[in-house]
Parts: C-alpha cells; sequence; structure tokens
C-alpha cells in the first residue's frame, strides 16, 4: 500500500502520522507552501484524505484530487467534510465514533464540576496566595442540579449516565423524541433551557444546529443558569454568550470549543465563572491511539476491498 497517496490536511496526532508514513505515501498538506501547484503535482496519486475537526474535505478540494476514494476522519465530527459532495462523487468517509465518547462526556461532567464549584479560580486562589489573607468564597452545588442535553446520542448519552449518579435530573432536545429513553423530552431548545439548570451541547454541527444556543436560549437558561459546549464552537452564537455573561443575563459557561480556534473571545478571559478549554474533549493518550487506529483500520480496509470499520457514506 505503500504507493498509495494519503493527504493528512493538518497537524493531528504524532502516532496517526507515523502510522500513515509507515503504510502508505503521506503527504503533511500543512507544509505545503504552494498548495494548488502541490495538490496539480499530485493528484493522480492522492487517494485517501485524513481529516479531523480542524481541516478535512471541503468542495474545492475534493474537486482538486480526481482519484480521491475515501476521506478518513480523526474525528467523530463531520462538520469539516463536504459529505454531500462525497455522496455525489462516490468517495467513501469515515470517522471515529464510540471511542472518544467516555472521554468526552468525562469532560462533560469536569466542566461542570469546575465552573459550579470553581476548581480553576479557587486553585488559582491557592496558588496566588489569596488564601493567606482568608477562605475562599462559597460556590454553587453541582449534585441534583438539572440537566438539559441538546442531541442525545452516544456522547449525550454518556454525559446523561453519569450525570444521573450525580442524582441530576435529565432532559433533552433533539429532532426526534427517544421513546425508549426515560428523560423528559422538550420539542425546542428554548423549552429546554428555560427548564434546566445546566445545558449541555453534544449535537453534531450542521445547518440546522449552527447557533442553535442563541441570545433566546441563553436568556431562557437565565442568570442561574450554565452553558456547557462540547460540540463544536459554531453551536453558540460567541457574541451573544460574552455579552450575557457580561450583563449576568447567564450565570456561567464550560467551554470545550469556540467560533474561531484557536482564538477566544479576550473579554472571557477575566471572567471568573467561565472554564475555558482548548478543544480537549478527546484529548487523551489512550483515546487519540484508538482513534487513529480506526483511521488506519478504515484505510487498509478499503483498499484491501474489504469492509469499512466505521463507514458514514
Ligand atoms: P451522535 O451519536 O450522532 O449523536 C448526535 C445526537 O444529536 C443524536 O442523538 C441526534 O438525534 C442529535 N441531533 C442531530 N441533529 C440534530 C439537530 N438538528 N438538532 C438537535 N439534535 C440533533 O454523535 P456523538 O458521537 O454523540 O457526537 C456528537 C458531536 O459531539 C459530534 O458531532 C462532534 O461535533 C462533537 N464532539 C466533540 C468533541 C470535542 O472534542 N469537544 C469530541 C467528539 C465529538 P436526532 O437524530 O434525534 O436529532
Amino acid at each position: 500500500m505503500d504507493s498509495i497517496g494519503v493527504l493528512m490536511a493538518c497537524p493531528m496526532n504524532s502516532y496517526l502520522e507515523q502510522q500513515l508514513d509507515k503504510r502508505f505515501k503521506l503527504f503533511r498538506f500543512w507544509t505545503v507552501p504552494d498548495k494548488s501547484s502541490f495538490l496539480n503535482s499530485n493528484k493522480d496519486s492522492i487517494q485517501a484524505v485524513a481529516g479531523n475537526a480542524t481541516a478535512g474535505a471541503d468542495a474545492e478540494l475534493i474537486e482538486a484530487l480526481p482519484k480521491l476514494e475515501i476521506v478518513a476522519n480523526f474525528s467523530v465530527g463531520l462538520d469539516k467534510i463536504d459529505l454531500a459532495k462525497c455522496k455525489e462523487k462516490g468517495i467513501r468517509v469515515t470517522n471515529t465514533p464510540d471511542v472518544l465518547t467516555e472521554d468526552v462526556a468525562d469532560l462533560a461532567i469536569g466542566l461542570m464540576l469546575a465552573v459550579l464549584r470553581k476548581l480553576c479560580e479557587s486553585d488559582r486562589y491557592v496558588r496566588s496566595g489569596k488564601w493567606k489573607k482568608g477562605d475562599y468564597m462559597l460556590t454553587t452545588k453541582f449534585t441534583g442540579k438539572k440537566v438539559g442535553i441538546i442531541g442525545l446520542g452516544r456522547i449525550g448519552m454518556a454525559i446523561a449516565k453519569r450525570a444521573e449518579a450525580f442524582s441530576c435530573p435529565i432532559s433533552y432536545y433533539s429532532r426526534n423524541e427517544k421513546p425508549e429513553i426515560n428523560y423528559k423530552y422538550y420539542p425546542s431548545v428554548v423549552e429546554l433551557a428555560a427548564y434546566c439548570d445546566i445545558l449541555v451541547v453534544a449535537c453534531p454541527l450542521t445547518k440546522e444546529t449552527h447557533h442553535i444556543v442563541n441570545r433566546d436560549v441563553i436568556n431562557a437558561l437565565g442568570p442561574k443558569g450554565v452553558l456547557i459546549n462540547i460540540g463544536r464552537g459554531p453551536h453558540v452564537e460567541e457574541p451573544e454568550l460574552v455579552s450575557a455573561l457580561f450583563e449576568h443575563r447567564l450565570g456561567g459557561a464550560g467551554l470545550d470549543v469556540f467560533e474561531n480556534e484557536p482564538y477566544v473571545p479576550e473579554e472571557l478571559f477575566g471572567l471568573d465563572n467561565v472554564v475555558l478549554l482548548p478543544h480537549v474533549g478527546s484529548g487523551t493518550v489512550e483515546t487519540r491511539e484508538a482513534m487513529a487506529d480506526l483511521v488506519i483500520g478504515n484505510l487498509e480496509a478499503h483498499f484491501q476491498k474489504k469492509p469499512l470499520l466505521t463507514p458514514v457514506v
């Protein structure tokens, strides 16, 4: 398989890079200064693209690669891939579901605790020596808070299970009510936000879910409410979030993802009711290795004409 060209869209993971390099003819797209002449020179050898949550395969890239057969994504989210174009051209698409579910759900619970119990802020309190001058302020209890989840899929369900262990009543919004599940369903995000204490975004980023958390949703969540986003940045209308936090119309936020990563609104840096993470939901050594193995497994299966492990298209 070492004559098969695989284009890695951006730096992702050194283990994945090594494994791709061992098995295929690897092209590191981010190291290429003149992308269009590179694509023109290599268009007949590139048969696969490895993408992730930062860069994938848009219509322009797909059109530039006439021999492209498969996009193997190093992420479960498919928002950086033009799925319609892939379908139209018969290009296969795979992602990395399930193997990252637990890490992302763990992180969502971590964010809830961090925001309500002010873990990061109280850590800074100790380090700065302020404790010697007086005790830290009281914070907010997590156990028993009403948790509302937008998108009760693999990750949403894993968050729900964890939150149940903290005696949190669970409710959710998604396109379809899931009658087999015992959590309360709300037919709109605003209704869900008005009911819950903590609103978690865990749905895929699509045209329909872009800015699914807008001013109305934030106002419904209210001054004691907390927003947790472990989905994608563009799910949340970021300027609305920033102004709601400043105007105390929202109680707090725990954010793993942002609209324009790695740029984060600097207004948030001074707020002690927000916890900001650099998109690390699946970022453990164990999970990233399992994700890399799935990418490799899918590529090998495809080129050996075997069934794909985790096909999307
Ligand atoms: P999943 O199993 O496909 O679940 C997605 C859920 O969202 C489904 O239950 C679906 O239910 C719901 N949904 C789809 N479209 C919706 C819409 N328009 N409005 C409301 N709900 C909608 O996916 P997953 O594995 O849980 O992953 C979810 C997302 O998490 C990914 O797409 C990715 O963007 C994000 N993620 C982030 C990180 C991170 O590092 N922060 C890591 C992994 C994943 P219905 O079909 O009933 O609507």
